[in-house]
């Protein structure tokens, strides 16, 4: 029988010192060439180890092969210049040193499909794959050429649903959409944004996701977040479209959000990744909590659909606090199989 609540984490996990310095965001690298490949290697095993020791039944690659989770697959991409960057506004909350959009963008080669070929060989769990959204990717660079967000985000839909059909044909069982910026742009999210991200998920036979969050636990988020007043409606304005596309999963904010919680009777019928775990802090929630969130979302969301989870990636914290946040996620879920009995 289906192991019912299986646990995820969104995606990223902290790497280890001896490949990219801790503790924060677009990390150089500390080795180069070879070295650099085996680097990686060694610490998707390590990251692999990990989700596996402290039970976590669907498996990520942790985002240990990657410097960020928008600019490295901007990066494949040619028609984007890294080296004549621009500063621009994220999210409209804070600025970023990014790349230039100067000719036609496409994808040239293969991103990820290596690495995932390399976890796939370690595991007979389903595996997960996470890549960025178009929105995001196109709210992450300043765009000399097409002068349109919408023209832009099409294209990158194209070349994500190349990488897309490449990881699925290496054995990714989910492939999940990271989409920070459904959150912000609402009247684009349905003017465009799902029409896009469609495109995205074109011919998948896979499992596919949607992740839509309040962002990484850095300053400028959680400022931000002060500003959401006491009630966090963002969800409202963009769950009914969501509800009626194809997308097969939705992986949301919880805890310690103020997201209310009958806004996910929005996405009924959808799976939905419940975010048990607060990224934003340093602090490692009890089993108790943790099972306390999975009880409030199942009261919106069938047993079957529900996917406990983390509310973002957990890259910014330190290893020893995202490996106590994984355990305590398994230890919640655990707790809620045993009172129901499956
Ligand atoms: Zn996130």
């Amino acid at each position: 029988m289906k192991k019912l609540l299986p646990t995820s984490t969104v995606g990223s996990l902290p790497k280890p010192a001896w490949l990219a310095p801790p503790e924060k965001l677009w990390s150089p690298w500390k080795l180069e060439g070879d070295q650099l490949l085996e680097g990686k290697q060694d610490a998707l095993r390590v990251s692999f180890h990990e989700q596996q020791l402290a039970g976590i039944d669907i498996i990520s690659d942790g985002e240990q092969t990657r410097q960020h989770f928008v600019t490295t697959f901007i990066e494949h991409l040619s028609g984007v210049d890294f080296k004549n960057r621009k500063t621009v506004k994220i999210r409209n909350r804070y600025d970023a040193s990014v790349p230039v959009v100067v000719s036609e963008v496409s994808r040239q080669k293969a991103v990820f499909v290596d690495d995932a070929k390399f976890l796939r060989k370690q595991t007979n769990k389903p595996i997960k794959w996470a890549l960025p959204g178009p929105m995001t990717m196109v709210d992450t660079l300043y765009d000399n050429h097409y002068k349109s967000r919408e023209k832009l985000a099409w294209e990158f839909a194209k070349a994500l649903n190349e990488e897309a059909r490449e990881l699925q044909d290496a054995g990714v069982d989910i492939i999940q959409f990271d989409e920070p910026a459904f959150n912000v742009f609402f009247d684009e999210v349905n003017d465009w944004g799902m029409a896009v991200l469609e495109r995205a998920i074109e011919g998948l036979n896979c499992e596919t996701a949607l992740h839509i969050c309040y962002g990484y636990g850095i300053k400028a988020n959680t400022d931000w977040k002060k500003t959401l007043g006491s009630e966090w409606r963002q969800y409202e304005d963009i769950f009914p479209k969501i509800q009626n596309s194809s997308i097969d999963m939705v992986s949301l904010e919880c805890h310690n959000s103020h997201v209310p919680f009958n806004l996910i009777e929005l996405l009924r019928g959808k799976k939905v990744m419940i975010g048990a775990i607060d990224v934003a802090t340093n602090k490692i929630e009890t089993p108790e909590e943790v099972a306390n969130t999975i009880r409030k979302a199942l009261e919106f969301v069938d047993v079957e659909n529900l996917y406990p989870s983390t509310n973002c990636g957990m890259a910014p914290l330190s290893r020893d606090v995202a490996g106590g946040k994984l355990s305590a996620l398994s230890a919640g879920a655990k707790i809620i199989r045993k009172e129901l009995g499956i």
